[in-house]
């Protein structure tokens, strides 16, 4: 065999291994070689070379050993790689920086007005944001192998257009601005799709080879995986599940059409849709220049029947198009996840009630849904996600840029 298909052979029975270990969190060697299919012998002499490496470590099997020795069990080793997750939202940047098995090491977020600034300016802050987060991990620019950028819209992540996104007009270059300015490798990607991709690698899409998330806050976004792989149709734009028209003639979107799953589910319309219904009611009503989200989703809680009504509609229009989901992709599991599950029941409630209404039986029990707590670091986590599914693929030396 040539030298450059031994290589080859070699870093493509790494990636197994190295996934193995990822997905069963703990493993012994001869379960790696059972799983990949790879000799005892190849499994030894690769895993030294990794734990060497300091991607993977030993640890002792806490069960009791059947004759004499303990089993030694391999495991990730999260100090291997550092990388830093950026999500541009509408009124805030959110960053977190993330070891190799996706902790958390330090986040942030800053408000600012994205749509208001110029890219340039946009760039600065995120260079600024990401040294902050970086030195708060107690970590140096070196130690970083990579940075995601995560943003709603229209992104081909693999020529890094930004076709259309609700935060700017035109194509963006702000993948290019950033990676100027931090001198290290910039990724740019839908939000949601990188929320997917994480959940695939840390979350509850891990094992999974056919499943969807769907991202609930300001706008619906979701992620399709289809046999263990990101799937982003002809264009590479992904799905765009908020903007299907499930209302003819409905309540106007953002995106010029009428009767979206947007314009009743997501959080910015609930809100709006607040708004208005104060407005026109007699008697006291909370100031509506400051009432949030939260505030509305309180409210509701506490009893209001109006706003009761409209975390009860975006839900059966939500539970409705997820019945369609399950009808074109047969997943084996969908993910609802996102700032918008925080109103709960109000909206989850109405939601599976109707994905049951609109599908038979058979169908509606062959998926599980799953919504998922959502955390204040979620999207810049799922950036940083990204970046480490790249990481893996790649060979040793990208993991390791500063050693
Ligand atoms: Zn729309």
């Amino acid at each position: 065999m040539k030298a450059a298909n031994r290589d080859f052979t070699r870093a493509v029975n790494q990636f197994n291994i190295l996934n193995s270990i990822r997905e069963a969190g703990r493993i012994s060697r001869v379960e790696i070689a059972a799983r990949t299919g790879q000799s005892p012998a190849s499994v030894t002499n690769i895993t030294a070379d990794m734990i060497r490496e300091g991607l993977i470590r030993e640890e002792e099997c806490g069960c009791k050993p059947r004759r004499g020795r303990r089993r030694i069990m391999l495991t990730l080793d999260p100090e291997a790689a550092h990388v830093v997750g950026v999500k541009i939202s509408a009124f805030q940047i959110s960053f977190a920086v993330v070891d190799f098995v996706g902790g958390v090491k330090s986040s942030l977020t800053m408000p600012i007005r994205v749509s208001e600034r110029r890219e340039e300016t946009v760039a600065d802050f995120i260079e600024d944001g990401v040294r902050h987060c970086v030195e708060d991990a107690r970590l140096r620019m070196d130690d970083i192998s990579g940075c995601g950028v995560a943003i709603s819209g229209f992104v081909d992540s693999a020529s890094a257009d930004c076709l259309w996104t609700p935060l700017k007009k035109g194509r963006t270059r702000i993948r290019d601005l950033v990676a100027e300015r931090l001198s290290v490798d910039v990724y740019l990607e839908n939000d949601a799709n990188s929320v997917t991709v994480a959940s695939q690698w840390f979350g509850q899409g891990k094992g999974i080879d056919n499943f969807l998330v769907v991202t609930v806050e300001h706008g619906v976004g979701m992620g399709i995986v289809v046999d263990g792989k990101l799937y982003r149709g002809a264009t590479g734009i992904g799905a765009e599940f908020g903007h299907v028209v499930l209302v003819p003639d409905g309540l106007p979107c953002r995106c010029g059409k009428r009767g979206c799953i947007e314009a009743y589910a997501c959080d910015g319309c609930i809100l709006r849709r607040a708004k208005e219904m104060f407005s026109r009611r007699r008697g006291p009503v909370p100031d509506l220049e400051t009432l949030t989200i939260e505030d509305v989703t309180e409210l509701a809680r506490a009893g209001d029947p109006g706003l009761r009504k409209l975390f009860r509609e975006g839900g059966a229009i939500l539970g409705q198009g997820i019945a369609g989901l399950i009808q074109i992709f047969n997943p084996e599991r969908i993910i609802v996840t996102g700032e918008g599950v925080r109103a709960g029941d109000l909206v989850f409630g109405p939601m599976r009630k109707a994905v049951k209404k609109f599908l038979n039986r058979e169908q509606f029990e062959a998926t599980e849904i799953v919504v998922q707590e959502w955390g204040d670091d979620d999207w810049a986590r799922g950036a940083a996600g990204f970046v480490l599914s790249e990481l893996y693929k790649s060979p040793l030396d990208k993991i390791h840029r500063a050693g």
